[in-house]
Order: C-alpha cells, then structure tokens, then sequence
C-alpha cells in the first residue's frame, strides 16, 4: 500500500454541531485529553469563556491567536490521526459555522438531553443534508433528569428526518443514573461521576434476565433496563452501517460529557465507523484522494491575525495528493503559481513530519488578500471544488456613513470582506443603500470594527425589516422583469452581483412564490 493510502485510510477530519450549551466545549476537551492534547483542551476553554464575558470587538481580537490554534484540533487516537474543526456558536456564530461543516467528512452531533433537537442544531444539520454527512449522535447530560430516552430518540427521527439507532441504552437518568448497557457488546459500563469508565466499572452481560443485573444496578433500574431493551428489539432500527455512511441513519450514544463518561466509547465508535476523506466533486469530475496530484480548496479566512501585516490566513482542505512545503500550486481564479512556503499546518502534539499534509488535514496558508472562500488550487490540472456555497443570511443592517466622502473605501472595504466571507454585501435595486447580510450579529459588530480600523471608514448602522434572503433565478426573462417590477423594494443585488430576494419572514416569501412559481429562490449560492 502507498504512503498516500495509508494516510488517508487513518484520517478522519469532523465538525460538532449542537445547540449552545448542549456540551460542546466539554465533549470537545475529553476528546483531546483522550488524544494526549492537553495544552489544547485548556485553550479551548479559555477561548470560550472569554467569548462569554463580552462580545466586544477587541475581546474577540484578543482571543485571535487562541482561536486560530483551535480553529482545527489535531490529535492521534490509536492509530488515527484525527481532525476536529471549530463550528463556532455562542456569539461567534457565523456564516463560517455552516462552512466549516462542507470541509468535513463526518459530524458528531451533540445532543442536551434534557433539551432534545434545539433550533441550532436544526440548522447546521441542514448543512450536513447538503453533502450527506454522516453523524453520529451523543446524547449528553444522563447525570441530570432529561427526556426519556425513547422520546429524545423520536425528537431526533422527527425533527431532524434522520433514522436513530441506538448502539448504548442508558439505565436511569439523573440521580437514579447508574450507567449504560452497550446493545453490540451486551456489557454494562457502570457510571463514577467524574471518572472515566475503567475496565472493572464494565461488565459483560450476555443476559439480561440474570440477577447480577439487579445486583448491579438495582431491582427498579434493572426492571427498567430488561423492559427497555425488549421494547427496543421490536421497535428500534437495527444499526445499519451503509445506511449510516448514507447519512439516513445515526447510530445514538448516551453519556455525560463532564463526566467523561461515555466519551472513550463513543470516540472508539467513531474511529471505526466514520468515514476517511472520500472524493470531492468539482465543476468538471469527481477528484479522488489517492490521487497523487494535490488538489484542495479553501473554506475560511481569518483577518487581521497581526494589524500591523493586513495578514490573512485562509483555512484550506486538503482533497487529493501530499502537501510539501514551498511546493508550488496553481490558484486556478487568478490563473498564476503561487508557492505554498508561509503555511500552517495544523498537527498533533508531537511535531514530527511538520512539513508535509494529506488528504482530510487542513493547511492555513498565510496571505494579503489574495485568496477567497472557495478557491482550489492544484498542482496543475484546471479544477473548482463545489459544495462551498455563501449561505442565506438571516440578519440584516443598512450600513449608515458618518462622512460620505468615505463612499470609496467603504465599497473597497466592503468587497473584501464580503470575498473572505466575513460578512454578505448588497445593494438594493432602489436607493444607494450598502446592506449587509449575516447569520449570527457578531458579524456586523467585526465588520463596523475593521471597516474603521483597516479601512479608515467611519460609519455605523441601523436594523432592516427583513429576516431572509433567497437568491433568485428564474429561466423565463419575462416572468423575471415582472418579478423585478413588482418586487422592487425587496431585491438587491450581491457582492458578485447575484440577485437577491429580501424578505420579512418565511410568510412573505410563500406568499411571493405563490405569486411567481416559475422563481427559484435559493438558500445557498456557489461563489463564482
Ligand atoms: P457548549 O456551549 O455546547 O460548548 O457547552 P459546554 O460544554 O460549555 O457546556 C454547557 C454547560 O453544561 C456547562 O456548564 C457544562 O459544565 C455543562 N455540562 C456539559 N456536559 C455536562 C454533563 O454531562 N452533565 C451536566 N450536568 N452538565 C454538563
């Protein structure tokens, strides 16, 4: 087997998505301890309790340097080199949260049990349907009383239109909560607060029916368990490993994450069920990752690492090939070589083979605003990766200028941002107005920052009306022109001069299709 196959069969590169709160952050740094990554799991949490205490601009500038060392974790566990990337929530929530989600080949979803599906959760797992990740769920906070397991299950199937199949069973919940039952092994890992499960805390229990159960457990808990397991035979979808592959079905675990209980197997779960990098679609074929030719492409941009240098770095993945440093790639928008020496990449603790990446690892190159969200570059043959599209914002501001000789470098500043994908610009088809589009409103607060730190402009900004954004198309340019004439005050045009249909609410825009049902109005758009 080839270098290059070996590294991409141990890789697995995932995202978390959760509703705020839900145990992200913990989960996050069990996994990491779990991977001998220490020093990274304390920053991950200084990083977000120092989000927590302001979402002042100068706050987040400060945690720069700590949220560029947890945009990716790296970290080794067995034999697998294993990528985590950052899906921003909290106040940091942003459009780059759903674009993290198109740069990876699995997801864990998290999951508060005393919660269910939250509204957060809904939406980056509509990202996930896009390319058919596949996830896998981590029922969180058994340690507390939550919704009964089979009802969070349901939530889940409900509103989330994905299949569940249990592999663990809890037995209890809060204080009752005495562990859990793994359904494929058929052993009890017993729970310890605050301890990870050790292998005397997991017995073997081919039979449920034996009273060594209610020695264990209890006679209520046990009762309960036998109960649950027999309903779950007729009732439950048995785990059905392409299926999950497929994204229709995610296997489901029960733990506590502060705990560290259930972490190790949910994590054992996930090296061997989740996918390694597979291939990528292009605008012109499917690119595979044994390729030997290096190909990838770009899904975020961080500004401002060092005011004084304009420094950017792009966050790039890589999709075919080895990376070497100083190796030279074509950046197929602007059609020229550049060298790959100033890059990051991003690894485990031990800082061996520091020069070179593969298939599923993530490079940061460092640059001057010359490369946008979606770039690919390769080493030669003429390709664009698809599948990192702008993502319909849901808030918006009309930007207000304090002095209109400033006109100039708001637009200069303005396009820039909008191509690193900090922020969504419009202009409407009346008035002179400059919008702007987000989905989490921490955005607006760093564009108005950068705009008077980088770019000198001063200017402020006022709330819009509106809630949504679609883009539009339409074959028909008749329908189109009467589409435009009567919807006039609601359309706008994007950064790269898309148009875009603005709108109150779900309502308004139902009602707008009822009216033009020859309009597509679009979520997501690929940049061009
Ligand atoms: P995030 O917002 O999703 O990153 O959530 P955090 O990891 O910060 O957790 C949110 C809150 O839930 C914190 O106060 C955690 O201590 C708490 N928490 C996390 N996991 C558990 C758990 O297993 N049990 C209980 N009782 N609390 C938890």
């Amino acid at each position: 087997m080839s270098t290059l196959v070996q590294e991409i069969a141990k890789r697995r590169t995932f995202g978390i998505i959760s509703h705020p709160d839900a145990g992200k952050t913990t989960l996050t740094e069990k996994l990491l301890l779990f991977g001998g990554a220490i020093q990274m799991a304390g920053a991950v949490k200084s990083r977000k309790t120092a989000l927590h205490a302001t979402s002042d601009w100068m706050a987040v500038e400060r945690e720069r340097g700590i949220s560029v060392s947890t945009s990716v974790m790296k970290f080794h566990y067995r034999d697998f080199e294993i990528n985590l990337l950052d899906t921003p929530g909290h106040q940091d929530f942003s459009e780059d949260t759903y674009r993290v989600l198109t740069a990876v080949d699995s997801a864990l979803m998290v999951i508060d049990s005393g919660k269910g599906v939250e509204t957060q959760t809904r939406k980056l797992m509509e990202v996930c349907r896009m390319r058919n990740t596949p996830i896998i769920t981590f029922v969180n906070k058994l340690d507390r009383d939550g919704l009964e397991p089979l009802a969070l299950l349901e939530d889940i199937e409900d509103k989330l239109q994905i299949e569940c199949a249990p592999l663990s069973w809890p037995i209890g919940m809060g204080k009752g909560f005495k562990g859990v039952y793994d359904l494929r092994q058929r052993q009890i890992a017993l729970f310890t607060p605050s301890r990870d499960t050790r292998p005397e805390d997991c017995v073997v229990l081919r039979d449920l029916a034996s009273p060594e159960l209610d020695r264990l457990v209890g006679a209520d808990a046990a009762a309960r368990l036998r109960d649950d397991v027999a309903l779950l035979q007729g009732a439950a979808n048995p785990f059905d490993f392409d299926e999950y592959r497929r994204a229709g079905q995610t296997p489901v675990f029960f733990g506590s994450a502060i705990n560290n209980f259930g972490v190790r197997e949910l994590l054992d779960a996930f090296v061997e069920l989740a996918p390694p990098p597979g291939p990528r679609a292009t605008l012109t074929r499917t690119v595979a990752p044994e390729e030997e030719a290096f190909t990838g492409f770009t899904f975020k941009i961080q500004a401002n690492m060092d005011p004084a240098h304009r420094d950017r770095i792009a966050f790039f993945r890589i999709c075919s090939g080895k990376f070497t440093r100083g190796m030279k790639v074509m950046h197929h928008r602007l059609g020229k070589e550049i060298g790959l020496g100033n890059v990051t990449v991003f690894m485990a603790q031990e800082r061996s083979n520091v020069d070179e990446a593969w298939p599923g690892d993530i490079i940061g190159i460092h640059n001057h605003g010359t490369i946008k969200i979606g770039d690919t570059f390769t080493d030669r043959e003429p390709l664009k990766f698809t599948g990192i599209p702008n993502f319909a914002p849901e808030h918006f501001r009309r930007v207000v200028l304090n002095n209109p000789l400033g006109i100039k470098k708001l637009q200069k500043g303005l396009l820039q941002m909008a191509e690193e994908g900090a922020v969504q610009v419009f202009r409407p088809l009346v008035g002179n107005d400059y919008i702007l589009g987000a989905v989490g409103i921490l955005q607006f607060e760093i564009t108005m920052a950068r705009l008077k730190d980088e770019y000198g402009v001063e200017a402020g900004s006022e709330p819009l009306n509106f809630g949504l954004a679609r883009w539009v198309e339409c074959e028909d340019p008749k329908v189109l022109a009467e589409f435009e004439k009567k919807n006039q005050f609601n359309l706008a045009y994007d950064a790269e001069g898309r148009l875009s249909y603005l709108a109150e609410g779900e309502w308004r825009l139902a009602h707008t299709q009822e009216l033009f049902p020859d309009v597509v109005f679009l979520k997501t758009r690929e940049s061009a």
